[in-house]
């Protein structure tokens, strides 16, 4: 996989996403990082890539031309080599909001282009005549997409088969099977008086299967009961929910869980 930033602060990067599994994936070539200054395509002595709005107000905006010259350069380097350029996305705030759905579309592209605003944005004409999506990664506004473009870096290259020392890590996260993940304990067993649950140490792998998909049910209830989607579960499952609800909203503390079990019964 290969992501080539845009961006005018290059020495942000690798910045987080060379530590841990990322660097990592980076260090064994699964991931390439190609990080391209923006002014390098913006002419001297000044190498200015924005300009004041029109219309007047405050801030600057990137310039077209400098942004569709970085752009095509990656593409002719990228068909030079015999690959096939990827989308092209413009981190944004006005972006659809990334998703586990979108990172795992973008993370079997092979090649994304990712555009880092800056100040008040890039000129329209950059959107819409250049970006195939503009991505944003939340309801707030962030002086650069620099970050983002990290977080979208990170996220596709864990899915990345190989990329984590355990496949089986990716697909037990939170979002993979449509659910939130299990909650997850380790040593000591007990810790200020608060045990782990007893299952977790019986070394009877179905009931901890069981539990854990459990668990997971109820943590996705509990915190994010939009993401249920009841189609894909079976009957005790669906009928655990039901039980669920009468329990009462608004738990999402261990002690609930006890709470829950109680009201259960
Ligand atoms: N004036 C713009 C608006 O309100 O839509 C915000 C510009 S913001 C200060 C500068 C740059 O940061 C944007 O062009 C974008 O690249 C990036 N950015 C800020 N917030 C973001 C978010 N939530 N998701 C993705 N990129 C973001």
């Amino acid at each position: 996989m290969r992501f080539d930033v845009i961006t005018i602060f290059p020495d942000m990067f690798p910045g987080p996403v060379g530590e841990g599994v990322i660097g990592k994936a980076i260090d064994r070539g699964l991931v390439r990082l190609c990080v391209h200054d923006l002014r390098r395509w913006a002419d001297p002595p000044h190498y200015k890539v924005d300009d004041e709005p029109f219309g007047g107000g405050a801030g600057m905006v990137f310039t077209p031309q400098p942004v569709f010259d970085a752009v095509e350069s990656v593409r002719r380097e990228l068909q030079q080599q015999g690959s096939q350029p990827g989308p092209v996305v413009l981190m944004s705030p006005q972006g659809r909001r990334l998703s586990h759905g979108s990172v795992q579309r973008l993370a079997q592209t092979g090649q994304i282009t990712l555009i880092c605003g800056r100040y008040e944005g890039v000129d329209e004409r950059i959107r819409a005549h250049l970006v195939d999506e503009e991505i944003s990664i939340g309801d707030f506004v962030l002086s650069g997409g620099e970050l983002p473009a990290m977080v979208l870096i990170e996220a596709a290259t864990r899915l990345l088969p190989e990329a984590l020392g355990d496949p089986a890590s990716a697909r037990q996260d939170s979002f993979v099977e449509g659910l939130l993940d299990h909650p997850h304990y380790t040593r000591p067993a007990e810790f200020r008086g608060w045990q782990v649950p007893e299952v977790l140490r019986s070394g009877n792998h179905a009931a901890i299967r069981a539990w854990r998909r459990r668990e997971a049910l109820r943590n996705t209830f509990r915190k994010r009961p939009d993401l249920i989607d009841l189609g894909s579960l079976d009957d005790e499952e669906r009928a655990f929910l039901k039980r669920l609800e009468k329990c009462g909203p608004d738990k999402d503390k261990e002690s609930d869980r006890d709470a829950d079990e109680t009201a259960l019964k």
